[in-house]
């Protein structure tokens, strides 16, 4: 019988053209091929290691039609951990992830105010396991989105942030899906 190895589900969260489907594969294949379908979702499996353990990512590369589209309850509600994805080149997406954050806010607030009365809705951020990342590195001269700004975001959400180049990199963005699973793991033995 095949070993149960843990499951990670990754929801990868931004506006549209931030890099989302290259930092994925990226991650999955090492390799960047520059255009990527942007009409649909994708979904992988992918083995990795986390705090020396295996581990399944589930990823869920989504696809909003727009800057207005902050994704469906049902994927925000099946995910474990995000992956928020902005472009330092593209201010209204670093917005995004700001609106979308507030969103899941008020799904997780809605969802425990039935039943768990006493839950305080401040601890709800730091239910949601996420990392930061400001995509796009590599063009800096274009920089729309300063780094202390992404800096800042983080720290009020409490996690992980950098910024990388799904172009260029590869190591820095396999540490944000590890940092993302060692999270998703810290905040299961919570
Ligand atoms: P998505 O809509 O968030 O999935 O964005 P895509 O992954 O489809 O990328 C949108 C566009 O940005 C594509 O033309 C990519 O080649 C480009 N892109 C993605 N990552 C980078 C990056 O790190 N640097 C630069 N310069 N372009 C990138
Ligand atoms: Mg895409």
């Amino acid at each position: 019988k095949k070993s149960l190895l843990s499951e990670i589900k990754v929801l990868v969260v931004g506006g549209p053209g931030v890099g989302k489907s290259a930092l994925t594969v990226r991650y999955l294949t090492k390799r960047y091929i520059g255009e990527y379908d942007h009409q649909s979702e994708n979904r992988y499996k992918h083995e990795a290691m986390i705090n020396g353990e295996p581990v399944i990512f589930e990823i869920l590369d989504t696809c909003p039609k727009s800057d207005k589209d902050l994704l469906a309850v049902d994927s925000i509600q099946w995910a474990d951990g995000f992956l928020l994805v902005y472009s330092i080149l593209d201010k209204a997406s670093f917005d995004y992830i700001q609106r979308f954050r507030r969103h899941v806010l008020e799904i997780r607030n809605i969802g425990t105010s039935h039943g768990k009365a006493d839950q305080q809705p401040a601890t709800a951020s730091n239910t949601i396991p996420c990392v930061l990342v400001g995509n796009k590195a590599d063009m800096v001269h274009l920089r729309q989105v300063p780094t202390h700004e992404g800096e800042q975001l983080a720290k009020e959400m409490e996690c992980y942030f950098a910024e990388v180049a799904a172009a260029e990199q590869v190591s820095s963005i396999a540490d944000a899906f590890v940092e993302l699973g060692r999270e998703v793991h810290s905040a299961r033995r919570r």
